[in-house]
């Protein structure tokens, strides 16, 4: 069984007493429990935030380096992170390919890392709004998989977990239909299958991202190959991105 994922992508919002406040309240709320809440914070955040987790509640980062260390003013490394105690990021955020320039292949060396290091990861693929207009949508997102996992092994996999969100739908308010992301998903585990096999493509879990809100989350999570949601704007009040996580009640 996949446990479905509802995660919410804070991108460069919310300082360290914001977040904590945000967290504090959530943590008030009833949320169902039988899916796993992720919040995706801000580097300055993850240390407080990361002693409030709690049951099926997880605090990650947005990015890593794709260096172990360095000279790379600025930036922040894996063991960073895992020494105050966070062991979890996206990788490969389309805000990341497209302003920092992060190509498939430094998309693929965080995956080896975060596979070394024993580190979990949301790895997000996608196409933009000319692929898609022009039908090449299954082309680009087959290309990112096979690219970004390059190298990783069938047991380790299982363990993470493909964020499809095609780059026309964040923050843009539209939403690609239940149906178009049901199909790119249903692909990607199709990908995965032909790579890794049977038992891996039925196990990994596949996220849609892209415009999520209280009013397509119940649509979408109703998709056979869908497995949650990785969520931006709806995911930074408390009153919304609870209605996410509770989109079963
Ligand atoms: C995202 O940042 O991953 C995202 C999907 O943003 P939004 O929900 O705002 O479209």
């Amino acid at each position: 069984m996949r446990i479905p994922i509802i995660a919410g992508n804070w991108k460069m919002n919310k300082t360290k007493t914001e977040a904590i406040q945000f967290m504090n309240e959530l943590k008030a709320k009833e949320l169902d429990k039988s899916v796993e809440t992720i919040i995706c914070a801000n580097v300055t955040a993850l240390e407080e935030l990361k002693k409030l987790e709690e049951d099926k509640m997880y605090v990650i980062a947005q990015n890593f380096n794709d260096h172990e260390s360095g000279a790379f003013t600025g930036e922040v490394s894996l063991e960073m992170l895992r020494d105050i105690g966070i062991s979890g990021s996206l990788i490969g955020h389309s805000e990341r390919r497209s302003y920092y320039n992060e190509t498939d292949e430094v998309v693929n060396t965080k995956v080896k890392l975060a596979d070394k290091h024993h580190f979990e990861a949301i790895v997000c693929v996608g196409e933009l709004l000319e692929e898609r207009e022009a039908g090449r949508q299954n082309d680009v997102v087959k290309n990112q998989v096979v690219k970004a996992f390059e190298g990783i092994s069938e047991a380790s996999m299982k363990k993470f977990v493909i964020a499809y969100e095609p780059v026309w739908a964040i923050g843009t308010g539209k939403t690609a239909s239940s149906q178009d992301a049901e199909d790119m998903a249903a692909f990607i585990r199709n990908v995965i299958k032909d790579l890794y096999g049977e038992d891996v493509a039925s196990k990994i879990r596949i996220l849609y991202g892209g415009s999520v809100k209280e009013a397509n989350v119940k649509d979408i999570m109703s998709m056979a190959n869908i497995d949650g949601a990785l969520v931006g704007g709806a995911s930074l009040t408390v009153d919304s991105f609870e209605k996410l996580v509770n989109y079963k009640k």
